[in-house]
């Protein structure tokens, strides 16, 4: 081993999912993240072999943040022979054990149904998908199982929540502390300080960054003075000139429309993030009096779980949504607000007529609730479809939101697809590529060396241009699997 310290990527290197990031030293070993591969079952697949690293060896595992492409595989590690600390902020301590709880159900059901044949079913069958897509979604053998509830207990128990910008010793010769990114509840960059020799190197993980606005988080940091920073590319391929929205606006058109048009709009969700961004803006319009006659049910109870876990933590909460705890109105909450937790009151609300909005799981339309609410809606001209966010190519959300599904089949029903679908594009979880560029610049002397991860090959490209642009020379898109030295 070296004295200088590496990095060796294990995911989401050149891709979007599977985040997995070791940093070693002579006398150190911690992972940074250690998220699922996501989309086709292929991908899935990818998750049963466990990187090539002695995890029984590790010093402690850090995690950004609780979305399942950061922390999907942490309940493999009591398996893998790690039995020391996961560290990550207060809030995320807190959604880490649920989330696992929830992964590792969701496995063992999946299993179950696909052997039964009672999964679930969303496909498109006019037009019919392009073979190659279809070939890459062809269905499991088995989907795997990865860990069971006792995992996720075991890996729960080796959590350890730590402040905001608290320096904590977590290895020989290594310190940490996190900061706000601005993500979703919890999110944060890590800043490591490594000494090796007789020098000292700051390493930055941006992890995922939130973008600036007008949202439910507080006004995220920039990223600290680092001399190599390690930046999620996600956004990269976005033009410089795509057009902003404004997400109130475009929520107040929904509502409109449910309204005049006595429809019931479905909203694909993802519970952590985009689904607290939703409902916090649906509470200023309510309490505007722009939802009168027009209720709101959110079908998914991680989501309900996250907005509670919101309310627990005000400081990290917007001026916006702190204005309104202030004055006595909740920004999660409001009349007409209806949380669903079960399944009989979730197919009671699919079965009803008149004005209404359903923010219903999974945001990627391949399981839960949403399954059965796109059902009733899509085949009604009444019915109104609204995406939010990120569609998986190949999959019934992608065909939907860009109007090309004709036909679907959804649980073994077959669809004439009638309702209309929408498309809001103010509401992503990521900073664009201008604010990350911002957000680099923030530690006020430029890194000598970001290496970009998370992002497709195009939008890896297109982030190495613009902070080539923004003065800093050494920009690498690292590959996976090769240990790479820096500081
Ligand atoms: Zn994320």
């Amino acid at each position: 081993m070296p004295s200088q310290p590496t990095l060796t990527f294990f995911g989401a290197a050149g891709e979007v999912t599977g985040s997995c990031t070791l940093l070693e030293t002579e006398h150190a070993r911690i992972l940074v993240d250690f998220g699922l591969f996501q989309g086709s079952p292929a991908q899935e697949l990818r998750n049963v072999d466990a990187p090539p690293i002695d995890f029984r060896r590790l010093d402690a595992v850090v995690c950004t943040h609780a979305h399942i492409d950061h922390c999907g595989r942490l309940g493999m590690l009591p398996r893998l022979g790690f039995d020391r600390v996961i560290l990550c902020t207060e809030p995320t301590a807190e959604l880490l054990p649920m989330v696992l709880k929830s992964s590792a159900n969701l496995q063992k059901v999946r299993l179950t149904e696909h052997r039964d044949g009672t999964g679930p079913e969303a496909v498109v069958v006019d037009p019919p998908p392009d073979p190659a897509i279809a070939a890459a979604m062809e269905r499991f053998e088995d989907p795997p199982v990865l860990y069971g509830a006792g995992d996720a207990e075991r890996t729960a128990r080796m959590v350890v929540g730590i402040p905001y910008g608290a320096w904590r010793d977590v290895a020989s010769g290594v310190r940490m502390r996190l900061h706000d990114a601005g993500h979703v509840i919890g999110s944060a960059s890590v800043e490591f300080e490594v000494k090796h020799g007789p020098s000292r190197t700051r390493i930055v993980f941006s992890g995922d960054v939130g973008p600036t606005g007008d949202g439910y988080l507080a006004e995220r940091g920039r990223c600290p003075d680092a001399d190599v920073v390690i930046m999620e590319s996600t956004t990269g391929a976005r033009p410089d000139d795509a057009p902003s929205s404004d997400i109130a606006s475009e929520l107040r058109r929904v509502v409109e429309d449910c309204r005049h048009g006595s429809r019931t709009a479905v909203m694909p969700t993802f519970s952590v993030g985009r689904g607290q961004l939703i409902v916090h803006h649906l509470a200023r319009l309510a309490h505007e009096g722009v939802l009168e006659g027009v209720p709101v049910y959110l079908d998914s109870p991680m989501a309900i779980r996250a907005s509670e876990l919101c309310r627990r933590h005000p400081s990290l909460l917007s001026e916006a949504a702190r204005g309104m705890s202030g004055a006595g109105r909740s920004p999660f909450e409001f009349d007409g607000l209806h949380c669903l937790w079960s399944r009989k009151h979730s197919m009671r609300v699919a079965g009803r007529t008149g004005a209404g909005i359903v923010l219903a799981g999974s945001g990627f339309c391949d399981a839960g609730p949403v399954l059965h609410h796109l059902e009733q809606r899509l085949g009604d001209d009444r019915g109104l479809v609204v995406f939010t966010g990120y569609v998986l190519p190949g999959s019934l959300a992608e065909a939907l939101a860009e109007g090309r599904a004709r036909r679907v089949r959804i649980n073994g029903t077959e669809i004439d697809v009638r309702a209309r679908v929408r498309r809001l594009h103010g509401l992503s979880g990521h900073a664009d590529p201008g604010q990350m560029v911002d957000w680099i610049a923030g530690g006020g002397r430029a890194p000598s060396m970001v290496m970009l991860n998370h992002g497709d090959p195009v939008a890896r490209e297109g982030m190495r241009a613009r902070v080539q642009r923004a003065g800093v020379s050494c920009v690498d898109t690292p590959a996976p699997l090769t240990p790479i030295a820096v500081g």
